[in-house]
């Protein structure tokens, strides 16, 4: 089975690594490369790490979240053609002022790298909502470019951040006013489930990543723990039959890729495996079948 990992992580950032030994892996370039060989995973689109790009074609726009970093992003530029990128929103830092010159600097990526695949959003991370006017200027990019833009939803990982940004329901005003975009609920939105998956049902334009539910490696114990959850998610996406809507995606090196497959296609009837693993990934991030896959 081919499989597209349509949300991880490609960078050291602080703590990354010691949560990728908890998850049996190692979080390096090489490390990355054997996961992908061993599990059928031919493209990975990596959140928000946009280093890489000023790594390529020099200079970095002020208003992009940098994260890449050493080993993964090395001078020359030479990161693998497997892995594709998000450019990271640091929403704060945009004002109405610069809102129209942060687009154009997002634009020189987008034009120059084929790789860069789409815009990530970090609601929940930064207090703005999603369909803050700040953002108009990007999203007229994602449209003219044709690259989808991923929001962070749901449960965050600091204490920086107010929730409400993250509710997947913030996603239902931006798609609805953009329907030429492409809008990305990361996470299921976890923990407002249902209602990311009813936003991704009633916009045409809306679709959904599986990553990050879990992390660290699951004992048989955590397994079993999380049977009745898997259960509840897959009653839903029965309920609006949203197999064309849903994307898998693992947020490596937070969690453990063959745990991460085996537990998702507990979630997804193996008769939309396709659709799910690889087909639609294809659809949303359409730059990858323009990078051979
Ligand atoms: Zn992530």
């Amino acid at each position: 089975m081919k499989i597209i990992d349509a949300h991880m992580h490609y960078f050291n950032i602080e703590g990354f690594d010691e949560l990728a030994k908890l998850a049996d892996h190692e979080n390096s370039r090489k490390g990355w490369q054997d996961i992908c060989e061993a599990n059928g995973i031919v493209f990975s689109v990596a959140m928000g790490n946009s280093d890489d790009a000023p790594c390529r074609f020099g200079g970095v726009a002020p208003r992009l979240i940098n994260l890449g970093g050493e080993p993964f992003c090395e001078t020359p530029y030479n990161q693998p053609d497997n892995v594709g990128y998000c450019l990271g929103v640091d929403s704060e830092a945009i004002t109405p002022e610069n809102a129209e010159k942060t687009a154009q600097e997002f634009e020189y990526y987008l034009q120059r790298d084929p790789h860069c695949v789409g815009i990530k959003f970090y609601m929940g991370y930064q207090n703005v909502y999603l369909y803050d006017a700040r953002h108009e200027p990007l999203f007229e990019l994602a449209k003219a470019y044709d690259v989808p833009v991923a929001m962070h939803s749901g449960e965050t990982a600091n204490h920086h951040g107010r929730l409400r940004y993250a509710h997947p329901l913030t996603v239902d005003e931006a798609a609805s006013e953009h329907p030429d975009v492409r809008f990305v609920i990361c996470h299921v939105g976890n923990p407002w489930i249902p209602d990311a998956i009813e936003v991704a049902s009633k916009n045409e334009n809306a679709f959904i990543d599986f990553s990050g539910l879990w992390e660290h490696r699951l004992t048989p114990k955590r397994e079993q723990e999380i049977a009745a959850f898997r259960q509840y998610v897959r009653m839903w996406l029965e309920y609006h039959e949203l197999w064309d809507k849903i994307m898998y995606g693992s947020d490596w090196p937070l969690v453990n890729i063959p745990d991460n497959i085996r537990n998702l296609g507990k979630i997804v009837p193996e008769e939309h495996w396709n659709e799910f693993y690889y087909e639609n990934a294809l659809r949303v991030y359409s730059r990858i079948q323009k990078l051979g896959q």
